[in-house]
């Protein structure tokens, strides 16, 4: 039986009324692939919306406001990179997580979903229970950084850890959920040395595909926000060969 996979597919209205379940957005082009994630989420107890192509997801994410993105790379027209680059330029979505679904394994295409703004990545083939954890872990991440109020504050630059927005001279700073867990961390830590290994097991804990090498990518992305020289940091700066260190300018 061939079931119906439209680019906009809400098969259980019922259970889209419950505020507990997590919606995940899923866009997907192969059809048994998308209905295994939609199969499997449905079952460990979100709600999915599944789409075929990117053409109708910004409007219905700003109309639903999905807790988490999942993202195919190779899509017909529109692909995931790019559809992320999307997300991420749309202020009110900006923040909310994107995983990436992809068959490609190049560390180049790692790094460039990163680059992107992609919260974690996951290559076919995938256990649906690798999956359903990938997802519960990003959004763990987010639900531990919410859970604190407190706002931290140095020279021009404001943390608020409990609304997870980043301001520098009073502007609003889009950043992940990632960026923003590794801002906070470094912060946190201020005046210490943190290895990228360190960095990798208190941002990345869960997440295997994640290599030093990404750490950079991070640094780099946080630094071109924050800094008002990215090529001169004043609060992230680099020791070389051994990793990162925030500072407090005074
Ligand atoms: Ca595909």
């Amino acid at each position: 039986m061939q079931l119906p996979l439209n680019s906009y597919e809400r098969t259980d209205a019922a259970s889209a009324t419950s505020p507990s379940r997590p919606l995940i957005f899923v866009v997907e082009d192969e059809a048994d692939i998308a209905r295994l994630i939609a199969h499997n989420l449905r079952a460990s107890g979100f709600e999915v919306q599944s789409f075929v192509n990117g053409a109708t997801i910004l409007s219905a994410a700003l109309r639903e406001m999905p807790a988490l993105f999942l993202l195919d790379v190779m899509l017909p027209g529109t692909d995931g990179f790019e559809l992320c680059r999307h997300i991420r330029q749309t202020p009110a979505l900006a923040s909310i997580p994107i995983i990436f679904l992809t068959a490609k394994t190049a560390e180049a295409d790692r790094v460039r979903g990163l680059e992107l703004g992609g919260d974690d990545y996951i290559t076919k083939p995938f256990s649906p229970r690798e999956l359903v954890a990938r997802i519960r872990s990003v959004l763990r991440g987010l639900a531990k950084e919410t859970a604190v109020a407190e706002i931290l504050r140095f020279g021009e630059l404001e943390i608020d850890v409990g609304s997870m927005t980043v301001q520098v001279q009073g502007r609003n700073v889009l950043t992940t959920v990632r960026e923003f867990r590794l801002l906070e961390y470094l912060a946190t830590h201020r005046g210490r040395v943190l290895t990228r290994d360190q960095l990798l097991d208190a941002v990345w804990k869960e997440t295997p595909f994640v290599t030093p090498r990404s750490i950079d990518v991070y640094i780099r992305r946080l630094r071109e926000k924050i800094e008002a020289d990215p090529r001169h940091p004043q609060y992230l700066k680099t020791l070389r060969g051994i990793g990162y260190r925030f500072e407090a300018p005074k």
